[in-house]
C-alpha cells in the first residue's frame, strides 16, 4: 500500500471519529437543548422569535390579599388575547410572562391564553422581594433559603400548585439599592434552585450595584454568572458595568422598550456589537398588566413597539437581519434553555 493511500485512509478515520464525536456532542445538545412551556417541554430551537420580558396580569394588592379569586380567567382571556394574536401576526412565537407568585401569576390562566392565541408562553417559580417584601408569603421571612427553594424545586419537578404546568425559569426581585437581608435570601434560593434545576434566574434588579453583589452570591455557591439575567439593566445609565457584567457571561437585558428609548437602544446594541457581546443582549417592553381591581383589568399596554420602532430604527443604523435573530431568537433560546451553569 503505498503512502498516498494511507495518508488517506488515516484522513478517513480521523475525519470519522471527528464526525461521531460532532454527533455524540450534538445529541448531547439536544437531550439538553430544552424549554420549558406552560403547554411542555419544546426544544430550544423552536422557541422562535421571542419578547422575553413581559406581564399578562400583575396583582399589586401584596401578598396577603392576592389569590385567585381577584380575577375572573374567562374576563381576562377576553381582553388580553388580542393582544397575543397582534405579535402572532407579527411572527414572534413566545412571550415570557415574568410575574412571580404573590404578585398575580396563574399558570391556568397563561395555559388558556397559550391555548387559543398559539403563542409559546413561559412562566416561573420564585418570589419578589422588592418593594418591601410586600410580595413576599409570611412564611418567607422566617424559611431559610434552603426551605424557600424547596418550594420552588417542588414547583419545577412536580408542576405548580399540583397542576401539570412547570416553570420554565426562576423570578426574583431586589431593591434597586444595596441588597437586604431578605433579598440575599431569595438570590441564595434561587442559586440553590438553579443548581437543582438548572433553570435561568431572571432577577429585577436595576441599578448596577446590586446586580454586581448577587453575581458574587452565585459566585459563592459556584454558580456561572449566564444563569443569570439582569433585568432592568437599562435603569444604569453607566455602560461599562453592562460590559463588565456580559464580559463575566451575565445576560444584560433591556426590557423597558419604550419609543422614546429607540436612540437609547441603538447606542446600547452598537456598543454590544462593537464589543461583540450582541449574544449576551435581551430585549423587551415589561408591557401588558391586566390589572385586577382595576374596571376591564385597567390600560393594557399591547407587545407590538419592539416590532414597530426598534427593529426598523436597528435596521436603518446598520444592522443585519441576522443581528435580530441574534437579539430576539438566538439569545432567548440560549438563555432559557434549561441548563446548569456551574463555575469550573
Ligand atoms: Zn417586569
Amino acid at each position: 500500500m503505498n503512502k498516498a493511500i494511507i495518508k488517506s485512509k488515516r484522513h478517513f478515520v480521523t475525519h470519522f471519529l471527528y464526525f461521531s464525536l460532532f454527533l455524540f456532542l450534538m445529541s448531547c445538545n439536544t437531550k439538553e437543548s430544552r424549554v420549558i412551556t406552560v403547554l411542555g417541554e419544546i426544544p430550544a430551537s423552536a422557541i422562535g422569535k421571542t419578547l422575553h420580558h413581559e406581564h399578562l396580569l400583575v396583582d399589586f394588592i401584596g401578598a396577603d390579599s392576592t389569590g385567585y379569586h381577584r380575577w375572573d380567567r374567562e374576563e381576562v382571556v377576553k381582553k388580553v388575547l388580542p393582544y397575543l394574536l397582534e405579535i402572532k401576526k407579527m411572527g414572534y412565537k413566545t412571550l415570557v410572562e415574568c410575574t412571580p407568585a404573590y404578585i398575580g401569576r396563574d399558570p391556568e390562566l397563561l395555559k388558556m391564553l397559550s391555548e387559543q392565541s398559539g403563542i409559546q408562553l413561559i412562566t416561573n417559580t420564585g418570589y419578589y422581594s422588592a418593594v418591601g417584601g410586600k410580595f413576599i408569603p409570611k412564611h418567607g421571612f422566617t424559611e431559610s433559603a434552603e426551605q424557600m427553594a424547596e418550594s420552588w424545586i417542588n414547583e419545577a419537578k412536580n408542576g405548580i400548585e399540583g397542576s401539570e404546568i412547570y416553570p420554565g425559569f426562576i423570578k426574583i426581585a431586589v431593591e434597586r439599592r444595596p441588597l437586604e437581608a431578605i433579598n440575599r435570601k431569595v438570590v441564595e434560593a434561587a442559586c440553590i434552585t438553579h443548581k437543582a434545576t438548572g433553570l435561568v434566574i431572571m432577577s429585577h434588579t436595576g441599578l448596577a450595584v446590586p446586580a454586581f453583589q448577587q453575581l458574587e452570591i452565585l459566585n459563592n455557591y459556584d454558580v456561572h454568572p449566564s444563569a443569570f439575567i439582569w433585568t432592568h439593566a437599562d435603569n444604569e445609565k453607566d455602560y461599562t458595568k453592562h460590559l463588565e457584567a456580559a464580559k463575566m457571561g451575565a445576560w444584560v437585558a433591556f426590557d423597558k422598550f419604550q419609543p422614546n428609548q429607540t436612540e437609547r437602544f441603538i447606542e446600547f446594541t452598537k456598543l454590544m456589537k462593537t464589543e461583540g457581546l450582541l449574544n449576551k443582549v435581551l430585549f423587551s417592553h415589561d408591557a401588558g398588566w391586566y390589572s385586577p381591581g382595576e374596571p376591564d383589568g385597567g390600560q393594557f399596554r399591547g407587545f407590538t413597539e419592539i416590532e414597530e420602532f426598534l427593529i426598523p430604527a436597528l435596521l436603518e443604523n446598520g444592522f443585519s437581519q441576522p443581528d435580530i435573530y441574534q437579539i430576539f431568537t438566538a439569545n432567548p433560546a440560549e438563555a432559557f434553555k434549561v441548563k446548569l451553569r456551574l463555575n469550573k
